[in-house]
């Protein structure tokens, strides 16, 4: 869909018109706000923010970002504006510090319009898990956008924003950008601090941008990416002097991972796009390599294992004591805890914090926690092992395009299949993205997922720049 608001180039020669875009984006996710892309507008705070950036540019600072109107999901905190995680135990919550990477992207520009709608605790894959209800797919509004981070998917592929944030624990950017037609990079694990993310899973989270092509995501990151001493995670690795993103300059090795683009549960859609962009990266002069990964297939138990584990930990502090909602029922301690998680959390929650609990529980920690942690190491070193002969790896994105609002909602298995190909990446910690194709035969796009090697994003990113020259068209 096209971008309704000026073009960041265009605002950044013409910053007087920065006011006039900043309430035009406003006024769309307004008047747009049966699709649920967003928690909350913040009208107020964009206003400063715009006159600050103004001011800043009048003095005639640099800033890599001005321009950019950008969402953020709201797992991501920001000094004194709600924070719900989509859940109903964080009812008037202000957050009292601001996440790294907003401040990051504030400092280089960036103007945040508003908090956007997610699955609870970003557990989800279709945002119907949030209570303030489900985000809409903006080409067909009986559809999901996908999750968790659909609101933010939305408001950048509806044109109502240049960029959005994201978090990324098993897929939750790449798979809503591939069901909205846009880009989603989920950077390599500590690439991007995680300070002020509400955890999901600590060994797997990453903040992730949407923006509509892979220049833009490649200015975003380039913002907010770097060490940072508020998380211990954060990785000291040097951020790409380059700040522009050009296309590869060398010729591909695209590995293709024979297990995924023949994958049974594949859309007949999926697996002929796949085909097609094989056959153009072929006909551009790149070398493809049939790469097997067999224990990739082991990705998804691997996953919903080491993430349940890791959530039913990091969301034992909301216990109506010292965070979240309190039950007015309550009496005594235990009933604080128990009344209090019982109606603060949606039954998606409840689910995972029980898978959580009983796969660390001390009879079943062997036979399931360590287990995954040991396949998690091979299909990781699995990875290693085809990146070290490869530029990049290629993928489906997804299974299927965007699927029906209520489609999966009573079968939790068939939605974490969703997460099938994106999985891989987030336990090995390496970055990946998502990039639009072609559309379906019913006009719902189709991405296609990139990985490279850590820390390579630059080079994931102009891969995908190859992608973007090629593709027929979304
Ligand atoms: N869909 C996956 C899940 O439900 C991924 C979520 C995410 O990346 N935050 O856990």
């Amino acid at each position: 869909m096209p971008l309704l608001i000026p073009s960041p180039e265009t605002l950044r020669r013409n910053p007087e018109k920065l006011p006039e875009a900043v309430a035009q984006s406003l006024a769309l996710a307004r008047a747009n706000r049966h699709l649920g892309a967003f928690i909350e507008l913040l009208d107020e705070r964009a206003g400063v923010s715009c006159g600050e950036v103004m001011a800043r540019i009048r003095k005639g600072e640099e800033l890599p970002l001005a321009g950019f109107i950008i969402a953020v999901k709201d797992n991501i905190s920001i000094k004194d504006v709600p924070l719900t995680c989509g859940s109903r135990i964080l009812d008037h919550h202000p957050a009292t510090f601001t996440a790294t990477a907003v401040e990051r992207l504030e400092r280089a520009g960036a103007i945040v319009i508003g908090k956007t709608n997610l699955d609870e605790f970003a557990m989800g894959s279709s945002n119907e898990n949030s209570s303030f209800g489900p985000a809409r797919h903006p080409l067909d509004d009986t559809r999901v956008p996908g999750g968790s981070s659909g609101g933010s998917a939305v408001s950048v592929a509806a044109g109502w924003c240049h960029a959005a944030l994201g978090s990324d624990t098993g897929g939750s950017v790449r798979q809503p950008a591939a069901f909205c037609g846009i880009v989603g990079l989920k950077p390599t694990y500590g690439r991007v601090s995680r300070y002020g993310l509400v955890a999901f899973g600590s060994s797997l989270d990453q903040i992730s941008p949407f923006a509509h092509d892979c220049t833009s995501a490649f200015e975003v990151l380039h913002a907010m990416a770097g060490a940072d001493s508020h998380d211990a995670t954060s990785a000291h690795v040097k951020v790409p002097e380059c700040e522009v993103l050009s296309l590869p300059k060398n010729k591909l090795r695209v590995g293709v991972v024979r297990e995924f683009v023949d994958h049974e549960a594949l859309a007949p859609s999926i697996r002929a796009a796949s085909r097609e962009v094989c056959d153009a990266l072929t006909s551009a002069g790149h070398t493809l390599v049939e790469v097997s990964l067999p224990t990739a297939k082991l990705a998804i138990p691997v996953y919903y294992i080491v993430a349940t584990a890791e959530a039913s930990s990091n969301l034992a502090r909301f216990d109506g004591a010292r965070y979240g909602k309190r039950s007015a029922d309550a009496t005594d301690v235990n009933s604080v805890l128990e009344l209090s998680r019982g109606i603060g959390f949606g039954p998606e929650v409840r689910r995972r914090i029980m898978m959580g609990t009983y796969v660390l529980s001390a009879g079943y920690f062997d036979a399931y926690y360590r287990t995954a942690q040991k396949v998690r190491r091979l299909i990781k070193e699995e990875l290693q092992a085809v990146l070290a002969q490869t530029d990049v790896l290629l993928t489906p994105t997804t299974p299927s395009t965007a699927f029906r609002i209520g489609e999966k909602v009573d079968d939790p298995v068939a939605m974490y299949l969703s997460d099938i190909f994106t999985t891989p990446a987030n336990l090995a910690g390496l970055p990946a993205v998502s990039i639009p194709w072609r559309s379906d035969e019913s006009g719902l796009p189709i991405g296609m997922q990139l990985m490279a090697n850590y820390f390579d994003e630059e080079l994931l990113l102009s891969a995908g720049m190859e992608l973007e020259r090629l593709r027929p068209g979304v």
